[in-house]
């Protein structure tokens, strides 16, 4: 494989360097590199950043492949710069047996746009009545470690108490969706104000918060990891808080959607903000920044959750919860974050590459801008300003709410393992993937960077 030699990059701390990629790995950081063979690439003027790595993505495959699959998902993945995305459980079958997480795994491989790392299910086919198998998806060649009903909350506490002792025992984690179903039954949106002026059934923050305190207790209780998907409101921020400031052993995290939209974008009962936890209030939104800020909140997770049209383009209370985001992730936590002042790109690069990658055990092989590791990359355009189109969504469904704003920052080049995904803005085709990931597969087997067993 011949080398890359990006020149001119502005590093996450703020200092210009060129950055040498040979055979799928940085090879050197430094100033004025001198590589023969190599292509070089001029980058002046644009950040680099560890290619980002999201925890919670719905890739819809296997099952529902009209709304993505595991191609067109990391294909979207690779738009917004990510490199690794972690595939939530809830398919058609759910993955929660090892066939369907290795079946995820190879199409993930296949593609070759992103590094796919299944999630298993906590319960047998999302049922929320009996633990799954975890022990053999732990042992797959998936190496599932974090496991999730996402979608679904594990609300028998019985049910969590067990799966958090069983996880401890391979160093595992348990995502969990914290919504309380009896206080949510029929929940259409944040229970506030504006709810009650639409006469859409209300989703109370507690129905969040009270899932969460009984979890933080569980994972003190079992001395088990315990993860905590998209916070959305203010008194989750503080239950997280307050258990870390006990040692309890919890993360967290929050989507970029939850950083900036509040409840009032429902107020045209405009179906593409209707999201499953709902958006809530002005004072949520500036909890939630602030603690991501100060790492209470530890990372940025999208939630990427795409439906057909059909799905989304209806009446409120028939249409389904969620929303794409892998190709605005970036965009919308530069506005809410970096643009407000918050976080740095160090920062950045913490709470959207390396730390998802150590909560989700792959930070061996991922997360990380250094001599040595493996060269995912993502050059972005910080300085550049455009309106959101359906042609920046490069997977299968279409439902952003941010289509038509103005949103800061463009991904220019992704760079998985040594190649381009997106190049200049454009999404390299799958067959230059897949042929470039198989190269890179073939010389490195039994590198362990994909695939490593127990
Ligand atoms: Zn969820």
């Amino acid at each position: 494989m011949s080398g890359l030699l990006f020149a001119g990059a502005t590093l996450p701390d703020g200092t210009l360097s060129d950055i040498l990629v040979r055979d799928g790995f940085v090879e050197r950081i430094g100033s004025d590199l001198k590589a023969d063979g190599c292509e070089v690439i001029d980058v002046g003027g644009l950040r680099v950043l560890p290619g980002l790595v999201d925890l919670h993505t719905h890739l819809r495959e296997p099952g529902f492949e009209a709304s993505e699959t595991v191609l067109t998902g990391t294909q979207a993945a690779a738009a917004g710069g990510f490199t690794t995305v972690f595939a939530m459980a809830n398919t058609s079958p759910v993955a929660d047996n090892a066939g369907v997480v290795e079946q995820v795994l190879g199409r993930g491989i296949d593609s070759g746009y992103a590094t796919v790392q299944p999630i298993g299910a906590v319960t047998v086919g999302l049922g929320g009545a009996e633990l799954a198998d975890l022990g053999s998806m732990a042992t797959s060649r998936a190496r599932v470690r974090v496991f999730s009903d996402d979608g679904k909350c594990v609300h028998d506490p019985l049910l969590m108490r067990r799966a958090l002792e069983y996880v401890s025992t391979f160093g595992g984690v348990v995502a969990q969706h914290a919504q309380e179903p009896r206080l949510t039954s029929g929940s259409q949106m944040n229970e506030g104000a504006v709810s009650a002026r639409l006469g859409l059934t209300g989703w109370p923050a507690v129905a969040e918060e009270a899932i969460i305190a009984r979890d933080v207790l569980l994972a003190e209780y079992t001395n088990s990891r315990l993860h905590v998907c998209h916070l959305s409101t203010a008194g989750s921020v503080e239950i997280v808080r307050s258990a870390k400031a006990k040692g309890i052993k919890v993360t967290a995290e929050v989507t970029p959607h939850h950083l900036l939209l509040t409840d009032e974008t429902a107020s045209e009962y405009d179906a593409r903000f209707k999201v499953n936890p709902p958006l809530r209030t002005n004072a949520d939104v500036m909890a939630l920044r602030q603690a991501l800020a100060d790492g209470t909140i530890d990372i940025v997770a999208t939630d990427h959750a795409p439906h057909p049209s059909e799905h989304k383009e209806c009446e409120w209370n028939d249409a389904a919860f969620g929303m794409v985001g892998l190709e605005t992730a970036l965009s919308i936590v530069q506005l809410a974050m970096v643009e407000t002042g918050l976080l740095d790109w160090v920062g950045i690069a913490r709470v959207m590459s390396h730390q998802p990658a150590v909560i989700g055990g792959v930070d061996d092989a991922a997360g990380v801008l250094a001599e040595g590791r493996i060269a995912d990359l993502v050059f972005i355009d910080a300085t550049s300003r455009s309106t959101l189109t359906t042609d920046d969504l490069a997977g299968k469904s279409i439902n952003s709410p941010y289509l038509g704003m103005e949103l800061p920052g463009r991904v220019v080049h992704t760079v998985r393992h040594g190649y381009f995904t997106q190049r200049d803005g454009v999404i390299v085709s799958a067959d230059v993937v897949s042929r470039a990931t198989r190269d890179y597969d073939n010389s490195h087997t039994g590198a362990g960077t994909e695939v490593t067993d127990g």
